[in-house]
């Protein structure tokens, strides 16, 4: 069999490739060496944003491709991705506030709003959104971007490509792949380590922070464009405040920090932008990002922390195409591809940068630079599609997560929320026929069931209770070692079956 394009990486960029090429009739392989989101795209700061920041590197062109995407994606996934409203307290010593509004203005005009609030100024003075901080920040600004489930955008991605005929193959890397006539002959390894080759018509590179590392060494191919890779880190702690809406900090360096209501109980704070120049793969906090997490917060709230109160980190490398800014924060957030197709070889797409924003738009213009290879392909489709559970109907989460307490009275308030916001209307697949908490199986912990394990297991290619805990769900925050060794044991023996 010969596929027409072989995808190089399970991240959203690769994924939401996948998605569109298949749904426009493209016979589609991803290959993903780990698993979906094993990368960049579950260490994001999970926000679906234009980037109110970028205004002031003049990124125009990309704050207002994303802040069109937010609407887009805010109706394909309204159970993964909600808008959140962001608390910009002013800093006069570092931006003025008439520069702030500026910014604001053209962050609410630059594309059309239609379900996510404008900006506005707000007193913090005597007001929840300045209770938790110290006196002398009274005045602020409000605005609303949204936030995301970054891994399970990514794996519903998957699921749609899947659904449309692509195949998804996880534990697949691709080791090496050369030219033969018009076709590239890939060989990879599989999860059980043997080779295989495979054939596609073209071949796409989207494999995030190793974008140079596949060109080189597996295609064998050169290129005047290069990534440059910046490691950038979260903190969570226990909730540091009330209240449903994040802050934006100011830093006296120019960058901003996030703090942000994270799974109910947790608030999540960041980024950090380092400079990384050792070989892609898994990162970590460092001691130094740490406290400069710990200063940002500690310079706006009244509550201090420190580093007892941090219950998780992560990082990631954010695969940037580099356009030889001399600051890390400052290269740009913005996308690049290289084609090498030269002679009418068989094409290679490599892509550098993007962001989990843009990324079905990336995929919209991957497909465009390839149409000239496949004359036969579909149109453009993406935009006003809903994502697997996404079609809650008019009332939106809300009525759906009532429609779903109503019907399955029997979960937890709080199970319902998370079952609802994870898998939306695809949670009856597995919650269907129930009628109590024992016709879903074993609890393995938080509710988390048989029934809801083997629907990732099926559906959403979970291997081990990393992908569960991690990245399907984030119940790794609320697991013990216990919980989390049976949970191991029962995907092991289920594997072995
Ligand atoms: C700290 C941080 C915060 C961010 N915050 C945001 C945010 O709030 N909002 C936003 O829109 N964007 C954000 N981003 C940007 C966004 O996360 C990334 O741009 C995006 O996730 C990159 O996706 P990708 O698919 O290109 O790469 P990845 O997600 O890294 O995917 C590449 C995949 O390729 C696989 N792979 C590599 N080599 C091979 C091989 N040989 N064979 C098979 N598979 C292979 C890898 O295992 C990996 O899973 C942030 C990034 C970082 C680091």
């Amino acid at each position: 069999m010969v596929f027409d394009l072989l995808i190089v990486g399970g991240g959203v960029n690769g994924c939401a490739i996948a998605r569109d090429a298949a749904g426009r009739g493209l016979g589609v392989l991803l290959l993903e060496q780990k698993d979906l989101a094993a990368a960049t795209s579950s260490a994001s700061t999970k926000l679906v944003h234009g980037g109110l920041r970028y205004l002031e590197n003049y990124e125009f062109r990309l704050v207002h491709e994303a802040l069109a995407e937010r609407e887009l994606l805010l109706a394909a996934a309204p159970h993964i991705i909600h808008p959140l409203q962001f608390i910009l307290p002013h800093e006069r010593s570092i931006r003025p506030a008439w520069l702030v509004r500026i910014g604001l203005f053209l962050y609410d005009h630059l594309a059309g709003r239609k379900r996510i609030p404008g900006s506005t100024t707000v007193s913090l003075a005597g007001t929840p959104y300045g209770a938790p901080l110290t006196a002398d920040h009274r005045l602020g600004f409000s605005y609303y971007d949204c936030r995301v489930d970054d891994s399970r955008l990514v794996v519903l991605e998957a699921l749609d490509a899947s659904e449309r005929g692509a195949k998804i193959r996880v534990g697949a890397k691709l080791i090496g792949a050369r030219r033969e006539g018009a076709q590239w002959v890939a060989s990879v390894a599989g999860a059980d380590g043997g080779l295989e080759d495979i054939r596609a018509r073209a071949l796409i590179n989207a494999s995030g922070p190793f974008v140079s590392e596949t060109l080189e060494h597996r295609l064998g191919l050169g290129s005047r464009k290069h990534v440059r890779l910046v490691k950038g880190s979260h903190i969570v702690t226990r909730k540091l405040y009330e209240g449903a809406h994040a802050y934006m900090l100011q830093r006296p360096d120019k960058r901003i920090v996030f703090a942000i209501p994270f799974e109910e109980d947790f608030t999540l704070v960041g980024t950090t932008d380092v400079p990384f120049l050792g070989e892609p793969g898994p990162v970590a906090i460092d001691a130094q990002e740490t406290d400069y997490l710990i200063a940002a917060i500690d310079h706006v709230f009244r509550k201090k922390i420190d580093r007892g109160d941090i219950v998780w980190s992560y990082s990631g490398l954010r695969p940037l195409y580099d356009d030889g800014a001399l600051e890390a924060s400052v290269v740009t957030r913005d996308y690049a591809f290289d084609l090498d197709a030269e002679g009418g070889k068989a094409p290679a797409l490599s892509i550098f940068g993007g962001k989990i924003t843009t990324a079905r738009r990336l995929a919209e213009h991957a497909l465009e630079t390839l149409a000239p290879f496949f004359p036969d392909m579909r149109a453009a489709w993406t935009g006003g599609a809903i994502l697997p559970g996404g079609d809650l109907g008019p009332g939106g989460f809300d009525a759906f997560l009532g429609e779903l307490s109503r019907a399955k009275p029997f979960l937890e308030p709080r199970l319902a929320r998370r079952l609802a916001g994870a898998y939306g209307t695809r949670a009856w697949r597995f919650l269907e026929r129930a009628k109590s908490m024992a016709d879903l199986g074993a609890d393995f912990g938080c509710g988390l069931t048989e029934a809801e394990l083997d629907y990732l297991r099926a559906q959403e290619w979970a291997r081990n209770a990393e992908d569960v805990l991690w990245r399907r769900s984030k119940l790794g925050l609320r697991f013990d070692a216990a919980q989390t060794r049976a949970l191991a044991r029962a995907l092991t023996s289920h594997a072995a079956r």
